[in-house]
């Protein structure tokens, strides 16, 4: 199979099967939205805990994910 019957196979055949993530990314670097507190870079005040901040696509499910983030982001509120 050459290179564009291979590429028009996947956008016919593939999905993001429901577990879209990363686009608030958490990191430390220019690209990232959010700090590894969780707080948007340049504005104060305002935290993001959801899938949107895993920073890549993860090879399994993202739900149990999603609820580490929420723990740790009631830490941070609490200042734990
Ligand atoms: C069909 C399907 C099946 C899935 N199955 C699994 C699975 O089996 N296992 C697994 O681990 N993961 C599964 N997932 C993925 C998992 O559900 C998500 O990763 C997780 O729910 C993401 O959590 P979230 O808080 O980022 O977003 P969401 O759970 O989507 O929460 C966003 C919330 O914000 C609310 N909202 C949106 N806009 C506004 C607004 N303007 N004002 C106020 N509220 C708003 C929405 O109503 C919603 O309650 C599945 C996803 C789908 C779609």
């Amino acid at each position: 199979m050459d290179e564009p019957s291979i590429a028009a196979h996947a956008r016919t055949h593939f999905t993001s099967y429901c577990h879209l993530v990363g686009t608030c990314m958490m990191g430390e670097d220019d690209a990232a939205v959010v700090d590894s507190q969780l707080r948007v870079r340049g504005l104060a005040g305002l935290r993001v805990a959801d899938a949107s901040v895993i920073p890549s696509i993860p090879s399994g499910n993202t739900n149990a994910t999603v609820y580490a983030i929420a723990e740790r982001a009631a830490e941070l509120l609490r200042g734990a």
